[in-house]
């Protein structure tokens, strides 16, 4: 006996948001008895939601926290163990793959990644407070909520355009706030954003403070050349200024885009044999907590194949 074998898993799922939750009952379901790694943000980025109304199966809509909580019951009913921790080291050169948590080694036959991505945010004051209440990261899930309600969108960037293109759609006014005095966007997205006569620009401006008693009533700005203050009122704050794909784990040892995990294209393979990848932390482009969800199931269901096609037997030394 190896004295890792008690710690010997046929599936590690790393993540415990829609991804790795859903992954977790396909997982369960074909018997696999994965175990699921949380970190310190279980659940993802749907914890600092409010109201989700447009996933699938909730005619009335359902708070995020809520929605995660479903997931997670429904993952250990059918038998996903979870383990909280912070995961330390990952060596994907070596299968079983051994994930450290703590003081514990986990050998993993094979595993899913569903580490996510997070939001960048501005760090100002009322920001954090004020999210889902007026504060949001993401224009398709939130942007109904303003509708005829004045709103603003900081960043400069081709998410940034695409977002505040969105939301002409609802908002009564929507301005855009940058800090420079010109688009990092694109130049399609740029000609795009200015014949939007929706649209408003104001240049070389930065967000210092979001202001509210509840909800976002307002902002509070500063020149960036000449320091100046400025106070605009506000109903909507769409904070889009680039995302953080969580793969520093991962770093050199898989194949990546731009930080986000590559997967080979219709499948949730990675560059690395028996390890999949799954959500935000692949997706740079739809972001959704369905499209997570949807891919969670692939992964499961192509480690599930690969386990079988190729069943690991060798034990890492
Ligand atoms: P990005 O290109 O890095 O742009 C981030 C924007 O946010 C920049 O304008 C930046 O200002 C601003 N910013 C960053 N930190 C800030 C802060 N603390 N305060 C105020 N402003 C801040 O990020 P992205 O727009 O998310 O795009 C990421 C990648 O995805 C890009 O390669 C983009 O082309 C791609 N993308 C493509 C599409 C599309 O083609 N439809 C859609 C979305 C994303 P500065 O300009 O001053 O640096």
């Amino acid at each position: 006996m190896n004295e890792h074998d008690d710690d010997r898993r046929r599936l590690a799922v790393i993540g415990s948001g829609p991804a790795g939750l859903t992954a977790a009952v396909y997982a369960a379901r074909a018997s696999l008895n994965p175990l699921l790694i949380e970190g310190i943000d279980a659940g993802g980025q749907l914890m600092l939601t409010t109201e989700v109304e447009n996933y699938p199966g909730f005619i009335d809509g359902i708070l995020g926290p809520e929605l995660m909580e479903r997931m997670r019951k429904q993952a250990a009913r059918f038998g996903t163990e979870f383990m909280s921790g912070n995961i330390t080291a990952v060596d994907l050169a070596r299968r079983p793959f051994p994930i450290t948590v703590g003081a514990r080694t986990i050998l993993a036959d094979s595993v899913i990644i569903s580490t996510g991505a997070k939001a960048q945010m501005l760090e100002v004051p009322g920001e954090r407070e004020l999210l889902g209440h007026g504060v949001s990261t993401c224009a398709t899930c939130d942007g109904f909520f303003f509708r005829d309600r004045e709103i603003v969108v900081v960043g400069g960037g081709d998410s940034a355009m695409e977002e505040a293109i969105f939301l002409t759609k609802f908002g009564s006014k929507v301005t855009v706030v940058h800090r420079r005095d010109r688009l990092r966007a694109s130049k399609i997205m740029q000609e795009r954003a200015f014949a939007n006569p929706k649209l408003d620009f104001l240049w070389n401006h930065k967000v210092v403070e979001v202001l509210g008693d509840g909800s976002v009533s307002g902002l509070k700005l500063e020149d960036t050349q000449t320091g100046e203050p400025r106070e605009i009122s506000a109903d909507g704050l769409f904070v889009t200024i680039g995302h953080f794909p969580n793969t520093a784990l991962f770093e050199g040892q898989l194949e990546m885009i731009g930080g986000y995990i590559a997967t080979k294209p219709g499948t949730s393979e990675t560059s690395v044999p028996g390890v999949f990848a799954a959500g935000d932390v692949v997706d740079f482009r739809y972001r959704q907590a369905i499209t997570a969800a949807g891919m969670g199931c692939m992964a499961a269901i192509d480690a599930e194949r690969s386990l079988e096609e190729h069943p690991v037997t060798e034990t890492a030394s």
